[in-house]
């Protein structure tokens, strides 16, 4: 991410993590303390805190000797994810119904 001219003083805002209602969110702050909120990264968050909301369901195909994950695409389009892209997977042993996929990005 470039910068961005602040238009409070002119000067070069550089790019930053910023927060936004207790979540991260790229942007960029100027030296003059003045923040800009990355607005592909709010519609993401937004879309995010959306789909928490809801009851979501991935399904088990196989493909070959594995098995794939079919996710919805609204979860696939909210956190932009990428065909052929890898996730890491936790799994905490003291829990035999859950694991986490997590983008390494
Ligand atoms: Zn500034």
């Amino acid at each position: 991410m470039k910068g961005l001219k602040c238009v409070k003083c002119g000067k070069t805002a550089k790019p930053a993590r910023l927060r936004l209602e207790g979540a991260v969110v790229a942007g960029w702050r100027c030296a003059c303390g003045e923040e800009y909120l990355d607005t592909e990264a709010v519609e993401q968050l937004l879309a995010i805190r959306k789909l928490a909301s809801e009851d979501l369901n991935a399904k088990i195909t196989r493909q070959g000797n594995s098995f794939a994950v079919r996710l919805p695409m609204t979860v696939f389009k909210a956190f932009g994810l990428r065909d052929k892209e890898k996730l890491m997977i936790s799994i905490d042993a003291s829990n035999p119904k859950a694991f986490t996929l997590t983008l390494p990005r």
